[in-house]
């Protein structure tokens, strides 16, 4: 016997019709390229996203094409998200800050038949589009524009192309696990792998990160996704916006810290979320300009650990509390939020900061463990280390394209991190599997001593690294960018470490270097650091 309620498959679609009915006149505000704000609401995303599914659908995109968007995160990229996806093709999100050999790689693996592009990126279009082998229609996100049409005689115009679209098309209905978005690993070593995220993965995800002890989402916040749009699908943030009717500003491509500081203000932002480095940008120019960022209640930080220095910057200074998170393309994004339980509210302030460092327990539908290196789980203690697993209701099978399961024999993903799990649930990533520091046999966490070093005022960034020794094999050493008119020198940085970390973890060395090159996704790039300074202790005494 079945049960006899309605069954209604669980589309992305239906996120966008229930914003635009019940949200309409909420405000979707934007940065355009050109730099202007731009404002709009969620009637007109609803009704844009209608008309641009039906054009595609002309252009004779069917179900299951792929469709690559190259954008920053702004009205028009919403526009094609909900259109793409609620007319049953593939939003693939492209990293613009990718190689272009690694973009050109990207683009034929996921055999793309359209690419939307943000004029920014036209340099990266015309110069690689000679060896784009699947596309066959390039969409420019704006209105005509002479200079394009100059550069590209075959692009079609955003705007022009929305106008075409029929507005009597209603959404098709399909099943739930019809593939809705794309997404690429970073990919340090090796050619990215695609994560294929289907309809339904993505609405339970959406479901569960708007939940309070996750991001606790609801139509009363204005909410800055600073993560990109093509980062894990900027958390999920749109989808979640417009399952509970959010405002949303979209900061387009100025993502420096004083931009990004004016649109808080501007704006009056409740809720903003992105990496630590886009953090550190942000608290130096709050620093600089005097603001309080008043009505910053909270923040989301992950894609790298958050320093403990900037967690308490933000609560201390700014009365804005920060959810440290966890997640991975390949987990849609969201694994786990810092969200204390009712038991902590005892805690004295100092107890209750601790628990606030690590990266937070699992919501509903995804869940966790640790195991050692023969694959047996360790306890959930708070003190064991081992590799993090997780399976759920929105985490990676199988990569795109790929016929092998990327899952363990018993149906786990390994996330290639080391964390420790307590009895609540709560994890804290001591490191990345390939990071972690190993002296003479034993491990030491390089997020530790990067969260000590930067809490000197006067680092600005920091990676602790693996520094080959003869003796020791690997030792701890520190890459320091000094902080802006700040001059900190070695022995003030490793006197920091005196009584936080047992003496044998204490770095051997602080260099200083300009700048610690990033990722595509803002994240230190450890393999070139240890490419450049990995050898540096060698030939020393220690
Ligand atoms: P990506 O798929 O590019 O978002 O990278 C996912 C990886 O980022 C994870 O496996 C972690 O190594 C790292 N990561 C994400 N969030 C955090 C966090 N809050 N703390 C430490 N590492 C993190």
């Amino acid at each position: 016997m079945l049960g006899s309620m309605m069954r209604k498959e669980l589309l992305i679609s239906d996120l966008i019709v229930h914003a635009g009915k019940y949200h309409a006149d909420t405000e979707i505000v934007s940065r355009e390229t050109t730099g202007e704000l731009h404002t709009t609401d969620w009637a007109d995303i609803a009704q844009s996203s209608r008309k641009l599914a039906a054009a595609l659908g002309e252009l004779g995109l069917a179900t299951g094409d792929r469709v690559a968007t190259l954008a920053w995160n702004n009205h028009r990229h919403l526009k094609i998200w909900f259109a793409v996806s609620g007319g049953g093709m593939v939003c693939h999100t492209l990293n613009p800050r990718l190689a272009p050999d690694q973009f050109i790689f990207i683009c034929n693996d996921a055999a793309d038949k359209a690419i939307f592009f943000d004029k920014t990126f036209m340099p990266l279009i015309t110069g690689t589009k000679d060896h784009l082998t699947t596309i066959k229609h390039f969409i420019y996100m704006g209105p005509r524009d002479q200079d394009v049409a100059e550069a590209l005689p075959e692009a079609i115009f955003f705007d022009e192309l929305v106008e075409t679209g029929d507005d009597a098309y209603e959404w098709p209905q399909f099943s739930e696990d019809t593939p809705s978005s794309l997404c690429y690993t970073s990919g340090t070593t090796g050619n990215p792998k695609g994560v294929l995220y289907n309809n339904r993965s993505t609405m339970i995800h959406t479901f569960a990160i708007a939940l309070p002890d996750a991001l606790s989402l609801s139509s009363q916040e204005t909410i800055l996704p600073v993560v990109p749009m093509f980062h894990a699908n900027a958390w999920g943030i749109p989808y979640a916006a417009a399952m509970t009717g959010a405002k949303m500003v979209m900061p387009g491509p100025m993502l420096d810290g004083d931009s990004l500081l004016d649109l808080i203000d501007t704006q009056k932002v409740s809720l903003a979320l992105g990496v630590p480095t886009i953090w550190m940008m942000l608290l130096a120019a709050a620093e600089k300009s005097g603001s309080k960022m008043e009505t910053l209640k909270r923040n989301v930080i992950g894609g790298s650990a958050a320093a403990p220095s900037m967690i308490a910057t933000f609560r201390e200074v700014y009365g804005c509390d920060t959810i440290h998170a966890w997640g991975m393309t390949e987990t849609s994004p969201l694994g786990t939020a810092n969200r204390p339980k009712g038991k902590h509210d005892s805690l004295d302030d100092d107890a209750m900061a601790l628990l606030r460092l690590g990266q937070g327990r699992p919501p509903f539908g995804i869940d966790i463990r640790i195991v050692d290196d023969k694959g047996q789980p360790l306890p959930h203690d708070g003190v064991a280390e081992g590799a993090l697993q997780c399976r759920g209701h929105w985490i990676v099978d199988t990569y795109f394209g790929r016929d092998a399961s990327a899952l363990t024999s018993d149906g786990w993903f390994d996330t290639g991190d080391v964390s420790s799990i307590d009895a609540d649930g709560f994890m804290v990533i001591r490191d990345r599997t390939k990071d972690i520091i190993k002296s003479g046999g034993e491990w030491i966490s390089s997020v530790d001593l990067e969260g000590i070093a930067v809490s000197h005022p006067g680092v600005a960034m920091a990676a602790a690294i693996g520094a080959v020794h003869p003796k020791w094999d690997e030792r701890p050493i520190i890459i320091a960018v000094k902080a802006e008119g700040a001059d900190p020198d070695e022995a003030e940085i490793l006197a920091l470490f005196e009584g936080k970390v047992a003496k044998w973890q204490i770095p051997d060395k602080v260099v200083f270097t300009d700048a610690i090159p990033l990722s595509a996704t803002g994240k230190m790039l450890k393999n070139k650091l240890r490419d450049q300074f990995g050898n540096i202790l060698l030939g020393e005494q220690n």
